[in-house]
């Protein structure tokens, strides 16, 4: 379990963003590999929000400054592919949605 430096709820890693700091700006890491220190946070624009309101960022980050966030608002906004992982839940398959073929 992880916490959303948003709205600080917990949830599952695979409900999460990991992002990180590359060069002043906080970045998506879906993948999960990049080194440093991470931070976590809903892909949601709501919590990217709050991050930004409460400075969340900056502190989870040990930044010792300003980050910028305008890649991930970016990728947030436009509900871009991030590279697997995220959202793994919402392709939902319509099984039992088959409508029944008249042979005749
Ligand atoms: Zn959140």
């Amino acid at each position: 379990m992880r916490t959303c430096v948003g709205c600080r709820v917990r949830a599952a890693d695979s409900e999460l963003l990991r992002v990180v700091l590359v060069g002043g700006d906080v970045v998506p890491d879906p993948r999960r590999r990049m080194p440093g220190r991470g931070a976590w946070l809903h892909p949601d624009e709501r919590c990217l929000a709050k991050a930004e309101k409460r400075r969340a960022f900056p502190r989870a980050l040990r930044a010792g400054g300003a980050v910028g966030v305008d890649a991930l608002r970016a990728v947030l906004a436009g509900g871009a592919d991030t590279g697997g992982g995220i959202g793994a839940g919402s392709s939902r398959a319509v099984e039992g949605n088959r409508k029944q073929v008249d042979p005749s």
